[in-house]
């Protein structure tokens, strides 16, 4: 029987070596940004118990309803219990959960984490959308004493956001903001949300018909384009909001405004995720990303750490989602090199060292161990290689070329050709690392 060939499976994708610097230098701005803001390091399983997803993220959305990836974990022997597991879609809850786990708000100090890995939602692949994708987020959590509930906690982060963006080189990206209120300005909200859908919702798509019944709030989400009149029609949160609530976004916003952070209000930003009270936020971006322009989303979630059988928690946090951020930043580069008239080149190492002869290959291996060693990146040939393929080869990953000959390795000095400037030059083994530069 013929073997059909192997492939990634769908909305999942390899990133290989002409990608990952893009993606290294990513996650290496943002961890220099995540230190300066006093930001620690968090690495939760990528896996946990399908309940904590239930709990955290809420059974009517989207995620928890349709796109997990969940399995029944048999018990290998009598002493565990069959189990559900499931993938993480997102990273708030696993973190929330540590952070019960192991009591860490009972030193009394503002917790503020941070975590970069991959997510899994099974939902339908396009650009910017897929099956494992990768987030870099965070979250900042405490008791009540520790300030976490302070709305210079909700601007210290956006302004963080917008700084690391600016460092990463995002150009022209929004932030969009709201308040989706506490717990209890959400229920006069979803009432007068239910009153409102009440008489129209017969006119709305079926998934927007059991929202209006069972989580009215889940309605503002809804893409659907036939329903966006009447969404837009509806009550406005704003309108719902308790003094508290009221406060809070009103300080949100000064501190916002002291920075300098631009933002607009989008009263329709309640986000696709059960926990979040008061702010809410997203980040948009024009390049790249098409219709999924949303490069990261977060908000507040004061009753998460409750909700899930931990202690009063007040906290807020958000997610960038990295794949979309690359193809931001891929885009911008493209539109750049054009405007120059140039095209993208991966980057050059700085020698191509080529022995002339397998005679030479030891002596080759060698002078490239010595080169590394001085800290200069470097690929080194086979001496089975003829001359000509030695330079074709040369030419296409470095910028110059060390010829390994009998004669070189005698007298120590050997023949380099720099491609830019053309001509063939010796140089002696003690200056070669420094010309190579
Ligand atoms: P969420 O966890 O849904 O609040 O999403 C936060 C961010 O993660 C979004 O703004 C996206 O940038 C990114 N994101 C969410 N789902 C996906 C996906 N399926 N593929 C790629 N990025 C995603």
């Amino acid at each position: 029987m013929a073997s059909s060939t192997l492939k990634a499976v769908r909305g999942t994708r390899d990133l290989l070596p002409d990608q990952t610097p893009l993606w290294n230098r990513v996650e290496a701005t943002a961890r220099a940004v995540f230190a300066r803001y006093g930001f620690g390091e968090i690495r939760t399983p990528v896996f946990e118990s399908t309940e904590l997803f239930a709990r955290g993220v809420g059974e009517e959305t989207d995620i928890v309803s349709k796109e997990m990836f969940t399995w029944e974990d048999r018990a290998r022997a009598a002493s565990e219990k069959a189990q559900n597991l499931t993938l993480r879609p997102e990273n708030t809850a696993g973190v929330v959960r540590a952070y019960i786990e192991h009591k860490l708000g009972e030193t009394g100090a503002l917790q503020k984490l941070f975590y970069i890995g991959p997510q899994f939602r099974r939902e339908r692949p396009q650009r910017g959308r897929y099956r494992q994708f990768w987030q870099i987020g965070a979250e900042v959590i405490g008791p009540q004493s520790s300030g976490a509930e302070s709305a210079l906690r909700d601007a210290e982060i956006l302004e963080m956001l917008a700084t690391m963006l600016d460092e990463l080189g995002i150009r022209g990206w929004k932030l969009e903001l709201n308040s989706v209120g506490n717990a209890d300005d959400r229920t006069c909200y979803n009432a007068a949300l239910r009153e409102a859908l009440q008489p129209v919702k017969h006119l709305m798509c079926e998934d927007n018909q059991r929202r209006a019944d069972l989580n009215p709030l889940r309605v503002l989400d809804s893409k659907d384009e036939n329903d966006q009149e009447i969404i837009n029609n509806l009550p406005k949160i704003a309108d719902y909001l308790g003094e508290e609530s009221r406060v809070h976004f009103e300080q949100v916003r000064a501190a916002l405004d002291a920075c300098g952070v631009p933002y607009t209000i989008n009263p329709r930003l309640v986000r696709g995720l059960d926990y979040y009270t008061r702010t809410t936020f997203e980040f948009t971006v024009t390049t790249g990303l098409g219709t999924q322009n949303a490069l990261l989303g977060g908000g507040r979630y004061d009753g998460l750490s409750e909700m899930l059988g931990g202690p009063r928690a007040p906290g807020i946090g958000f997610a960038i989602g990295e794949d979309r951020l690359i193809l931001t930043l891929q885009a911008q580069a493209e539109a750049d090199a054009a405007a120059e008239g140039k095209t993208l080149e991966a980057p050059k190492l700085d020698a191509y060292v080529a022995p002339l002869g397998t005679a030479q290959n030891p002596a080759a291996l060698k002078l490239a161990h010595d080169l590394r060693a001085a800290g200069l990146t470097v690929e080194v040939g086979d001496g089975s290689f003829k001359l000509r393929k030695s330079f074709d080869n040369a030419d296409k990953v470095a910028r110059a070329i060390v010829l390994v000959g009998e004669d070189e390795v005698a007298n120590d000095v050997f023949t380099v050709k720099n491609f830019a400037q053309g001509e063939q030059v010796k140089i002696a083994r003690a200056e070669l690392s420094t010309k190579l530069r």
